[in-house]
């Protein structure tokens, strides 16, 4: 992202510029070794202090206590979605639980369906995926092996104000699209799990934070790899981690404790951000329509549509030509989507504010 070219893409997303720019000297020589990170084994000192930052750094910015492991894994979140169930499903005579707000919601429950008896106990589909459940919706079992949910759903826009669940049931999260854009309250949860490509880094590793005593309760004989034990007692070393995501992702939290002074300023920024581009959008009713109903409105992704797709085309076409990029909804829906990650900037949220102003005039 620079000052004439903006990047609004729902994933993978924007960047800091100063992580930016430190990742290209990198490229070619990391000042701690004169080595391409590119080349630098995962067995170094360096790496291992990496890891060691970044590690340290999520546990400084979420305020996670020592009874959680912070692992660094392959896969993407589609992985967890396979992972989570085989470890804590399979072979039990429980159920897992599952909430389906969204595309991404929907896809963990068939995965989990594989390994176990899995129950989607509240299902949006029917309402297209335009708001979140209420608590006393829920239909919740006190004896389920877990509940699983997404927090934000990167593709509809909708965002959880409050974690759902019932106190003595392990509560699992996909945070992949919110993760690190506010506080959490982690002892709420007995697992989550986020891709890099949102507000982490780049796409390549998934963090995931799990309760020691909850991670010991996973079945054995699982392949090696599909083990979260392994990932623990290798602290993300059992093979080659992906050193170049990992490096980049220390950069951004670094970035977030430092130059932005943590998630609760972090957090701020964003709801001025989302403030601002709905705003513009409510200005014109007629003109634009937000997918997500007002009280479940994310601060991530905003999707929304114009009144026809001939206009949403002559819409992209001329964000492009603007330097406004990634504005595209998501394939399964269409439509626009603006996303709002942490690496967008105040500024860049100022621009399209005034950008959607400008068209919504020109074409409303
Ligand atoms: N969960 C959510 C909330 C997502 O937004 C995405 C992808 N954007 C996924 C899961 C799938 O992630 P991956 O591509 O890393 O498997």
């Amino acid at each position: 992202q620079t000052s004439t070219q903006m990047n609004f893409s729902g994933g993978p997303g924007a960047l800091p510029a100063p992580v930016l720019r430190q990742t290209r000297d990198a490229i070619e020589a990391l000042p701690e070794t004169g080595l391409s990170v590119l080349g630098m084994s995962h067995r170094s000192a360096w790496f291992r202090a990496v890891l060691d930052e970044a590690e340290h750094n999520l546990r400084e910015l979420l305020d996670i206590p020592r009874h959680y492991h912070v692992l660094f894994m392959q896969g993407g979140s589609s992985l967890q979605f396979s992972m989570l169930p085989m470890n804590f499903l399979r072979g039990t005579k429980q159920r897992a639980e599952y909430i389906v707000s969204g595309y991404w919601s929907a896809k963990a429950p068939v995965e989990a369906r594989h390994e176990g008896h899995a129950s989607v106990i509240w299902d949006g589909y029917d309402e297209r995926y335009t708001r979140l459940p209420q608590a006393d919706e829920l239909r919740l079992s006190e004896d389920a092996a877990y509940l699983h949910y997404v927090s934000n759903e990167t593709v509809e826009g909708l965002e959880f104000a409050e974690a759902p669940g019932l106190p003595g049931v392990p509560l699992v999260c996909d945070m992949s699209s919110n993760l690190l854009a506010g506080p959490i309250d982690v002892e709420r949860y007995a697992l989550i799990y986020a891709h890099a490509q949102k507000n982490l880094g780049p796409s390549g590793v998934t963090v995931v934070i799990l309760r020691d005593d909850f991670a010991r309760r996973a079945r054995g004989s699982l392949p090696t790899m599909l083990d979260y034990r392994t990932h623990i007692d290798t602290r993300s070393l059992y093979n080659t981690p992906p050193v170049f995501a990992i490096y980049v992702l220390m950069l951004v939290t670094r970035w977030l404790r430092g130059e932005i002074g943590g998630v609760a300023a972090m957090a701020e920024i964003n709801r001025a951000k989302a403030r601002a581009v709905y705003g513009a959008l409510d200005a014109y009713p007629g003109f634009y329509r937000v997918h997500a109903e007002r009280s479940c409105r994310s601060t991530m992704n905003i999707a929304f549509r114009l009144p026809d797709t001939v206009t949403e085309t002559l819409f992209l076409e001329a964000a492009q030509r603007d330097g406004l990029h990634g504005l595209e909804g998501h394939r399964s829906i269409g439509g626009l989507r603006a996303s709002l990650y942490n690496a967008v900037t105040l500024d860049a949220a100022a621009t399209l504010t005034q950008w959607l102003t400008d068209f919504a005039r020109r074409y409303g």
